[in-house]
């Protein structure tokens, strides 16, 4: 299947996975294992698969992101960790499950 996205020179869909801890409590990467404290914060999910009724190119999101990786991997927040003004978006993870993640509520006009 061609997606057709070099066409317009954009970048690979980001991996996104749930965050997972390890006998410890920390925090790791599900994809290399390493603990992923230290980068908490906004983060963007390029080409994601929305299982709402939305269409974006991009999300903005909330939680970490693995740099050990070539390509970008980003593990959300779970929504109800977050303050008001975070909506709630269902998008397929790369393992195959689906998952909320949180949106800034401007993002999705929910607001
Ligand atoms: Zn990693």
């Amino acid at each position: 299947m061609s997606t057709g996205l070099s066409r317009y020179g954009v970048e690979a869909p980001t991996v996104v996975r749930a965050p997972t801890t390890d006998a410890d409590g920390l925090k790791i990467c599900p994809e290399c294992g390493a603990p992923i404290g230290g980068t908490l914060g906004t983060q963007r999910i390029a080409h994601p698969t929305i299982r709402d009724d939305l269409e974006a190119d991009e999300l903005v999101t909330h939680g970490y992101r693995c740099n050990r990786h070539p390509s970008w991997v980003v593990l959300p927040s779970h929504p109800n960790e977050l303050p008001d003004g975070w909506a709630s978006v269902e998008i397929d993870l790369a393992d195959g499950r689906s998952r909320p993640v949180p949106v800034p509520q401007a993002e999705v006009g929910t607001a």
